[in-house]
């Protein structure tokens, strides 16, 4: 390896101005929300595919490896962080063209340093009729990043990664490889069918080392005449199991079509403010003992869903209203509907609302979940949040689920108990992601400046993750802390898809250790 002549190609690649190598710069992007000990070598911020390009032919000519963040906000699963030790940031935040808009088709082709903000903006200026499913997470999070770790967002577009198409991708070779029907210049459809025709090559871009997007397209949702947000929830957890069943009809018969959100009483405490050390006379975890103190400010609910409902007219927004009350009013305690009709495609925001589940329903980024970051900080949570900057602890898991009712009830209560031994909250958000299967996702937030808390921490994750898929209960997701926990696959997996990278990556210059048991 030659990093100095590496630089020097950087240089001639991005611009002297666009590339970092001073201690402050690599300190701030080697810290993550959880101990590690990789060392970043360089930074290098291109502003184009040609840009990505040349990076991607110095890098490999002179024996670095590069890895690509958009956004750089994969808080609790690694930030900006590469899975193994001494790579080159490829941070493609300048990258932030808004290629094509079609608002009759409703389709979006960006650049990876578009954030959900950004985009957000754009639509509401210049097709206020349609949006982007967003995320519970920072509203400076890249669209393309989250979308290339198939991220959980809201809305009915919610499963994200099964609403995009048209990549273009650098590859570790230099080449550039569009996907589908993009790779026929002159195709109407290229933005508008998934596959295209033949062998579909955009699975093998996300969640992996095997190439660079520059360029996707993103599928809109037109904002609906009518929007009943449903909010409910349960006080025996015991009442889960049968909770999850129903909401599995709901979904698969199609009176739902958004995503689910359900979280424990500890998540939503997180979110409501900061640890009560003055109850717990400093001690943590919070059992649920002293939880009990606090649950009669919220009716005592250990659960809470929420959902929305997306109709084209008042009249089937209370149809199906009527249907989803018919169902769930037996089996929850409490059970809300808060309706809003819009003057749809009138150039104005429909449905503006203060309230967070309203907003993150109709793709509105907010940050209300992401304060919770702060829980356990001495410290109140400040302006502009940064756990990394912060040593706020987060780790995540995300096991899959299958949507049925005794599959949740019985992992909830593990994780519950689990974590609570281990010394955390046991935070849970579940998302029921599609029709047919949930994603739990534990949470373990805690006080980086806490001796010893980020090897408890990590202790409890390896725990969890292991017990979980003991039980069949395997991740949709990793962080760099769980790039290798997988077990072998079945068969010849692990040695067709080591073939694969080697064919599109031969020197291993993406990203070595993401995904990846072999490279
Ligand atoms: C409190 C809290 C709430 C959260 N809520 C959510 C949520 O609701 N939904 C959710 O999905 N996540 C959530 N997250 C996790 C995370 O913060 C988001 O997923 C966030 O969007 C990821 O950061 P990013 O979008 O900036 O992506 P990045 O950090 O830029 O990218 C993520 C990873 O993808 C890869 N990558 C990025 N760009 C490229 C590229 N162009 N080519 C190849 N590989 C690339 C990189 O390896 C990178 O590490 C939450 C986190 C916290 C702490």
């Amino acid at each position: 390896m030659s990093l100095e002549q590496a630089k020097q190609a950087f240089v001639a690649a991005v611009g002297r101005e666009h590339v970092f190598d001073d201690d402050y710069a690599l300190a701030r992007a080697a810290a993550a929300t959880f101990a590690t000990t990789q060392r970043i070598l360089a930074i290098v911020r291109p502003a184009s595919t040609d840009e990505v390009r040349a990076c991607v032919i110095a890098a490999r000519q002179h024996g670095v490896s590069l890895y690509a963040v958009s956004g750089g906000k994969n808080w609790g699963l690694g930030s900006r962080v590469p899975p193994r030790d001494a790579q080159v940031l490829l941070d493609l935040g300048r990258m932030k063209q808004i290629v094509e808009l079609d608002e009759t088709l409703a389709f979006v082709t960006l650049e990876p340093g578009v954030t959900f903000q950004e985009l957000h903006d754009h639509l509401r200026a210049k097709a206020p009729a349609l949006f982007a499913s967003t995320t519970g997470s920072s509203p400076h999070g890249s669209v393309i990043g989250n979308t290339l770790e198939r991220g959980d967002g809201a809305g009915p577009y919610g499963d994200r990664a099964n609403h995009v198409c048209a990549l273009e991708v650098v590859l570790g070779t230099g080449e550039v490889v569009r996907t589908g029907f993009a790779r026929f210049p002159s195709a109407k459809a290229a933005a508008l069918h998934r596959f295209g025709v033949g062998p579909a090559l955009d699975g093998l871009f996300s969640q992996s080392g095997l190439g660079i997007v520059t360029r996707m397209t993103l599928w809109l949702t037109p904002r609906p005449r009518s929007l009943h947000a449903v909010r409910f929830s349960i006080v025996d957890a015991g009442r889960l199991g049968p909770l999850v069943d129903a909401l599995r009809v709901l979904r698969l018969e199609g009176t739902l079509r958004s995503v689910i959100g359900l979280w424990n009483d500890y998540r939503v405490l997180s979110t409501r403010g900061q640890y009560p050390w003055q109850l717990t006379g400093n001690r943590t975890p919070l059992p649920r003992s002293l939880l009990a103190e606090l649950a009669s400010e919220w009716g005592n609910a250990t659960w809470f869903g929420a959902t929305a409902i997306y109709a084209a007219s008042a009249e089937l927004g209370r149809a199906a209203r009527a249907e989803v009350e018919r169902v769930l009013a037996p089996l929850v305690d409490d059970l809300v509907f808060d309706e809003r009709a819009g003057a749809h495609g009138s150039g104005r925001e429909p449905f503006a609302d203060a309230d967070p589940a309203l907003s993150f329903a109709q793709g509105i980024p907010h940050e209300a979940s992401l304060r919770s970051v702060y829980w356990r900080k001495r410290f109140a949570v400040p302006d502009e949040i940064d756990p990394d900057r912060d040593r706020c602890g987060v780790v995540w898991l995300c096991p899959v689920l299958p949507l049925a009712g005794a599959d949740v009830g019985e992992a909830a209560a593990f994780v519950e108990s689990a974590m609570l031994e281990h010394g955390f909250e046991p935070m849970i958000a579940m998302v029921a992601q599609s029709e047919r299967c949930l994603y739990l996702m534990p949470l373990l937030l805690y006080d980086r400046d806490v001796e010893g808390e980020d090897e408890r921490a990590m202790a409890c994750h390896d725990a969890l993750f292991a017990e979980l898929a003991a039980r069949g209960y395997f991740p949709y997701r990793l962080g760099i802390h769980s790039m290798q926990a997988l077990p072998a696959s079945f068969g010849d997996y692990d040695a067709v898809m080591s073939r694969l990278e080697h064919a599109l990556d031969p020197a291993g210059v993406i990203a070595p250790g993401r995904y990846s048991k072999s490279k």
